[in-house]
């Protein structure tokens, strides 16, 4: 295991989630991960394991039956799935998407919701805002949730539904007032809480996507659907707004979830540099083996400093946008570099899916792209950092 060099002033409490989540894990092994990622399959025992363990509650504050873990806690959690070999795509959205109800949901939401998805009783795993026609410009999105007596009935589109049928609610944007009615650009979208459970096959389609690896992600029709109105999170029209503050969170968590990919894969390129053997000396004693894994090590502690700053700004309430983007951007790059390292430095072997290396490389791929694509990054950095032109 690569030692968080920050150990030694991380408090007790995060050593000890650490020690947990690892012990967890290694129920987990690599066969696990292989059978799953080979059939397409949930991996519904792990989700449960750590849902009893109260992981998947810890931003959850204990009033409403959750840890009340900070972020930074939330973060390690995370980030020791991925530096175990395991893939935590599978239900990291329960862990942010809740934060929503939280900060913007009424006491009757919170109270009727957040201590049924603290127990697991009820899975909040289905984030649905991108669209087919839309994709990253989130303001053009087209499905609409039309005010009709006590409910909204939701008509429209979504791709890149993850989780969809392994999750008894969404969280849908849609949009409630026309675009060109609005004062505002980003007001008219709503955010709804959809029962699924209800919903499909009454005006709610769930069609499976089958990609490069195994993410259970899907595509969902609304025709007609009906929510109830009491279903709508906060104000009607505000929902950009409160969607961007939980966006933070995630793009944390999930730079903490490659930092920890990151950490995998140099532990298992240095652990095979070491003891592969060619012209009578390791093949680690080149340096042309040795200066990859080096330079992807150097880039992974930049980026672990950089979700660690971004966690404590998001704690103390400040505006996280920079932060948040760029540890994401920087931990997505340092994940990527330690797998390209890893794959040629195991040669022929990183293709062979025994090694679990050809899996993590291709999953560990997805954070170029998702939830937030390198380009938006270095927008937001260009514009709201550095104060050149918006470019779009
Ligand atoms: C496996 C997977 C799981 C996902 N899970 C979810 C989920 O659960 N919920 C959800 O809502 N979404 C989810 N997404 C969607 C994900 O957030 C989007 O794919 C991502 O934000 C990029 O959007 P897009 O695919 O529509 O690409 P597009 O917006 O079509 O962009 C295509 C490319 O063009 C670039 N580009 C676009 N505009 C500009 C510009 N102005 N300047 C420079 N470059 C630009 C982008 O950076 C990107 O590289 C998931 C995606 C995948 C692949």
């Amino acid at each position: 295991m690569i030692a968080d060099a920050t150990q030694s002033g991380e408090d007790q409490d995060l050593a000890e989630i650490r020690r947990s989540v690892r012990a967890l894990c290694e129920g987990f092994p690599g066969e696990y991960w292989r059978a799953a990622d080979r059939d397409r399959a949930y991996p519904t025992a792990f989700v449960q394991a750590l849902t009893e363990a109260g992981f998947l509650a810890a931003l959850i504050p204990e009033e409403f039956g959750g840890s009340g873990l900070s972020l930074r806690a939330a973060a390690v959690i995370m980030e020791e799935i991925q530096a175990n070999g395991c893939n935590g795509a599978a239900c990291h959205a329960q862990m942010y998407i809740m934060n929503t109800i939280l900060r913007h949901g009424s006491p009757a939401q919170k109270e009727k919701y957040l201590p049924r998805i603290a127990s697991g009783a009820l899975r909040l795993q289905a984030f649905g805002v991108t669209e087919p026609t839309s994709g990253t410009d989130t303001l053009s999105l087209r499905t609409t949730a039309t005010r009709q007596g006590d409910k909204y009935i939701v008509n429209g589109q979504k791709i890149w539904t993850s989780r969809a049928e392994h999750s008894d609610l969404m969280l849908l944007l849609a949009r409630t007032t026309p675009r060109d009615q609005v004062k505002k650009k980003s007001e008219g979208l709503s955010i709804f809480l959809v029962d699924m459970r209800e919903a499909v096959g009454k005006g709610l389609t769930i069609r499976p996507i089958r990609t490069m690896m195994n993410h259970s992600t899907t595509e969902v029709f609304f025709d007609q659907l009906e929510v109830a109105a009491e279903n709508l999170i906060g104000e009607e029209g505000q929902g950009f707004r409160y969607i961007l503050s939980g966006m933070n969170a995630e793009r944390i968590l999930i730079a903490a979830e490659c930092v920890g990919d990151a950490k995998w894969f140099i532990e298992k390129a240095t652990g095979y540099a070491k003891e592969r053997t060619l012209f009578n000396r390791p093949i680690g004693q080149n340096q042309g083996v040795q200066f990859p894994i080096a330079k992807a090590y150097a880039q992974m502690r930049a980026a672990e400093l950089m979700v660690h700053e971004a966690a404590r700004v998001y704690q103390a309430g400040g505006n996280v946008g920079a932060e948040a983007n760029m540890a994401k951007m920087l931990a997505a790059d340092a994940s990527w570099a330690a797998g390209e390292a890893c794959v040629q430095t195991f040669g022929g072997f990183g293709f062979a899916e025994e090694y679990d290396v050809e899996r993590k490389f291709r999953e560990a791929r997805l954070y170029q792209v998702a939830p937030i694509s390198t380009n938006m990054i270095l927008s937001y950095i260009s514009e709201h950092v550095l104060g050149m032109p918006r470019s779009y």
